[in-house]
């Protein structure tokens, strides 16, 4: 049983991850894993398409590339030439200049880390309280069944 919920949470934490490299949001899927499937969510996410802003916004954030500033294509930071539009770059450019908006939707890793430790942490309290309702449950039918049996044996009038 524990096991079996173990893989459920496992499964569901691989289609996060799957998600999030989609540029989707990892948050969705877990909780989508846990309440349908982890099937279920893997297939949603398979069919969703990539969020190119999103994975692009990132590997600018991590320093993985850099932005073109004239053809705004994703190059690496040591590039003099854009390979795309074939233009010098400038080495003193600024790299993000990218809307606010976007920024504050993705402010940076660490804020996501918290999100997916806060996601986990409810999907686990979750978990325990449907384990708990379900022990709950299993004790209070095995408790009325012992009442109903002793109540049909020894019930004496006062
Ligand atoms: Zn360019």
């Amino acid at each position: 049983m524990i096991t079996y919920f173990l893989l459920w949470i496992f499964l569901a934490v691989a289609v996060g991850v799957y998600a999030s490299n989609k540029g989707l949001s990892f948050g969705s899927a877990f909780v989508v894993s846990c309440i349908f499937s982890p099937l279920v969510a893997l297939i949603v996410v398979a069919l969703s398409k990539p969020k190119m802003e999103v994975i692009e916004q990132r590997s600018i954030l991590s320093g993985e590339h850099k932005q073109c500033p004239f053809c705004a294509e994703l190059i690496k930071p040591q590039a003099r030439v854009c390979r795309y539009c074939r233009r010098d770059i400038p080495q003193a450019q600024c790299t993000t200049s990218l809307p606010a908006s976007s920024q504050e939707e993705y402010p940076s890793q660490f804020m996501d880390l918290i999100r997916w430790f806060a996601v986990t942490v409810f999907a686990f309290l979750v978990f325990v309280m449907i384990m708990g309702l379900y022990m709950m449950h299993d004790a209070m039918v095995k408790a009325s069944a012992a009442g109903q049996f002793s109540q049909g044996n020894a019930q004496q009038p006062p």
